[in-house]
This record gives C-alpha cells, structure tokens and sequence, in this order.
C-alpha cells in the first residue's frame, strides 16, 4: 500500500517533470525559430547604435580594439557564437555608443582641420568624436590621423565657410554673407550665439563661395575638399610628406590669393611662406635627431583691407616619423676633434651662414651631382648616420652625404646661387656655402681648393671647387650637405626629387 502510494506518487511527479520539461523544450524551440530572423530585422532596420561593415582583413578581435569594446560585448551584441567567424561586408553593431547613428568609417585628419572644424563638416557633435575615438585631446586630431566618424545617410548639404573677424559681430557677418545669425549657430553646431569666437571658422548652407571649388555635394558627400577650419579664401593647404620624417624637409603649401601676409611655426621653426603658383610654399627641415612623435604647426594670416580683409589663425598637431637610420661602429678620433671648445663655435658661425631667406628661389627642378659622374653614386657615407666618438653615447650624426673622390676631383655648383663662405675652418678644412633661395643651402668640406669668392653669383654645373682632405678627415672625400630653414636634411632626397 504504501509502495504502492509512493510508485504513483513517482510516476505523478515524472510526469508532472516530463511535461514542463516538454514545454521548455517547446518553447526553445518557438524561441529558435523566432529570434534570428527578429533579430536580422532588427540589425537590418532599427540597429542600436552605430554600425560597422566588416572589410578585408578584418577580425573580430581587430575590431574590438577599434572602437574600444569587449570582444564578448562585441559578440553579444551581434550573435556571434564563433568569434573567427566573420563574413565580409556584414553589418556589425558597434555596442556602448547610446545616442551614435549611421555607418562608422576611417578617415585619415587632412591638414586644416581641428576637432570643431569636423564637426561642423560632418555634422557631428565633438562630444561624439571624442567618445568614438577616445580622445583625451584635441591635440590628437593630428594631420593624418585615422579617425572613426559616423555617416549618416541624411547628411545635410554642402557648406559655405566664413570668418568672424574681431570686433565683429554674428549678426554683421551674418548680413554679410547674406545669412543669418541662427542659421551660422545651427550650422556650425554652435550651442549659443555668443560662443562664436574671433577667427573661428563658421558654416552656414549653400554652395561653394566664388573662386570656391564647387563642393562634391552632388557625389553624396557633403562637404567640400577645403580646409574646414580654415576661411574661405584658402581653398586648399597640403602638407608633404605625411608623415614628415626626421632629416627631411616639410613643405606646407597654402592655396590663397595673392596679398595674404602668411606667418606660422613648425615644431618651434619659424615658418617663411613664399608666393608659388598661385599659392605659398613654405619649406622647413626637421631635424635628424628630433624625437619621433607629434609637433605642433601654426599658421596665421592677414588680408589687407585693398584685398578684402581678412584674419585667421590655425593649428594642428602633425606627426614626425623615424628617418630609420643606421648606427655607425664607434669611431675612435683625436680628442681635439670633439673638443666643445673648438666645435661649438665653427659650429656656430657654419649655421649663422644658413639663417637668411632670400626670397629669389634661384634652383629649377633636381639638384645635379656636386662630383663627376664616375663618383656621383660612389657614397662612403650616407646622410643621417648615429655616432659615437671615443666611447661617447650615440649623439652625434652624420650632417651630410660623403662623395668618393681623390685629391683634385672637380667639385660642381648642384644649381644657381650665391656663395656665401669661402674659406679655412679647423675642422671642415676649405669650405664654401652657397645660398639657393627660399632658405635652402648648400656646404661643402675639406676641399683642396676653393674657386669661388663670397658674392659670386654661380650656375648649376659650375666648377666651384676641388676635392681634398683639410680639416679633420682620415682621406679625401667631399663632404656635401642640404640646409633647409637652418636645419640640415638628406641631400640624396634633392637628387632625386623634385623641390617643393
Ligand atoms: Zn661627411
């Protein structure tokens, strides 16, 4: 009886069991059937947050460290039980960015725009670059910086830029450019009126100004190529090479009319703009032994009032790159060599001779050779080499390139100029410097004989000099170096390239 009791009570509660049971698995499967197809239509049609379009190359560990999520938030939010899993071109949501719509792209940081300046371009408010990018600073919007932004399908149309003078006010530039004060705030995201700032460049709707380039406006894209944070009468500014690289010169050139009084700075240089082409050229070495990372570049102008009176200033941090050069072997030397006391002041008066910037650019396309053509690719040693003398630490470097040559060897001008030095030193023996132009010179050591005079206007190809061995070398050779903005760059760079 009580067995009997106990066996029908198991048998209840096995059925009992076996039906919830049933009915979980019942459910499991009306839950399978139905969540991935209402999921793909909620990843297709109302995602939430940003999405990303899978590339080639791509993983979802990359991708996770792109923007700065879990790879498992990152697989939540997409379904992805198997994270090596990853078809091309799918759709992934980005999770963590509440309030981020549209497709998220790289875009590398042109020169001429800041954090306020995208912004107003993309119509993205900062606060939204930060968090997508994880700024801590405006100063990481670097040229040639990769950026995320977010695109979205509805993007406003193209822009027209202006300038708020000082002194003047939103509603006086509004009139101006035939606008008004609400639509300048709206368009260039402004949170009030009065947050306009003198020299801040604003947008407001319409097409490209006169002598503007015409926005792509039509290709979908909605902006125009023009430095965003640069007034309207710029309409372009490139900045080469990218990223610029220790030992070699930086050219900026502004594409501007004439009349614009240019002045900047770049990693503490001066910068010295010349008219070129339409525009200005600007050109500055950077130093072979500068620290690679980011420097700061500043530029202001002035349009006089005749060319329509204008004002702006700009900066922008841009990055300097390693120039990978060799470690040379330890050299043992004579210690009067290296005496500070003699160095540093032939050292000082040899870049005294650099600091002046004739405005006349009297060099035409490549540099030539300085030697014959039998030593023109004979190099004992190449510019920008590390070295230590005596045990010393890895402070010095090679200043320049050295030409094979014996005693005699005809040394040539590589194009026009003016001699500026011709004379002994102690260390670089018999040495002459020729200005080109634009800050741009040219040195040349330990020569035998020198056949030019400080004031002699020469032409490129012209015998200027022999080969020799003065000063402190170990044998003949020519030793050839660039000046440019004061600062020495890699010769072989002018050989072979076209400047600016
Ligand atoms: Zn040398």
């Amino acid at each position: 009886m009580i067995f009997k009791l106990e066996t029908g009570f198991v048998l209840k509660k096995f059925l009992e069991l076996k039906h919830s049971l049933l009915c979980a698995l019942y459910f499991l499967i009306i839950a399978g059937l139905i969540l991935p197809g209402g999921y793909a239509f909620a990843q297709e049609d109302t995602p939430q947050g940003p999405v990303y379009i899978v590339q080639d190359g791509d993983s979802l560990w990359n991708i996770a460290l792109r923007f700065g999520v879990s790879l498992e938030d990152l697989q939540a939010a997409n379904n992805i039980t198997n994270a090596g899993q990853l078809t091309l071109n799918t759709p992934l949501v980005i999770p963590g960015l509440e309030g981020v719509n549209g497709v998220l792209t790289t875009s590398r940081v042109p020169l001429g725009e800041n954090l306020r300046s995208l912004s107003r371009r993309y119509q993205i408010p900062s606060e939204t670059l930060i968090r997508l990018n994880h700024l801590t600073s405006p100063g990481e919007i670097y040229a040639g910086a990769n950026l995320i932004l977010p695109v979205q399908e509805t993007a406003a149309g193209p822009t027209r830029r202006t300038v708020l003078a000082p002194g003047q006010s939103l509603l006086e530039l509004a009139v101006l450019n035939g606008t008004s004060t609400w639509e300048l705030a709206n368009t260039s995201s402004l949170e009030s009126r009065w947050l306009a700032l003198p020299g801040d460049v604003l947008h407001y709707p319409g097409g490209a100004a006169p002598g503007e380039e015409q926005p792509a406006g039509s290709s979908g894209e909605n902006f125009n190529d023009s430095p965003g944070a640069l007034p309207s009468l710029i309409t372009g500014i490139s900045l080469s090479p990218t990223p610029l690289v220790q030992g070699q010169a930086a050219f900026i050139r502004i594409d501007a009319p004439p009349g614009l009084q240019l002045e900047g700075s770049l990693a503490g240089y001066d910068l010295h703009f010349f008219p070129d082409e339409g525009g200005y050229v600007a050109m500055q070495g950077i130093h072979a032994m500068a620290e690679p990372g980011m420097y700061p570049l500043a530029i202001s102008g002035t349009l006089s009032a005749e060319d329509g009176s204008a004002s702006f200033s700009f900066s922008q941090n841009v990055f300097v790159t390693s120039g990978d050069y060799v470690y040379d072997p330890v050299l043992t030397v004579s210690p009067e060599t290296i005496d500070p006391s003699i160095t540093q002041p032939e050292d000082a008066q040899w870049l005294a001779l650099v600091q002046e910037y004739t405005p006349e650019k009297m060099w035409d396309g490549v540099f030539a050779a300085p030697v014959p053509p039998e030593f023109a690719e004979c190099w004992p040693s190449r510019f920008g080499s590390r070295r230590a003398y005596n045990g010393s630490e890895y402070r010095y470097f090679h200043t320049g390139l050295d030409f094979c040559g014996g005693v005699g060897t005809e040394i040539y001008a590589p194009a026009d100029g003016v001699v500026v030095f011709a004379g002994p030193l102690t260390v670089r023996g018999n040495a002459t410097m020729i200005d080109h132009g634009w800050g741009v010179y040219t040195g040349y050591m330990h020569q035998e004989e020198i056949l030019v005079e400080p004031g002699d206007r020469v032409k490129a190809g012209q015998v200027i000099g022999l080969v020799g061995a003065t000063g402190r070398v170990t044998g003949p050779h020519l030793h050839w170096e660039i000046f440019v903005g004061g600062v020495q760059v890699d010769p072989m760079e002018w050989l072979e390239q076209v400047f600016p």
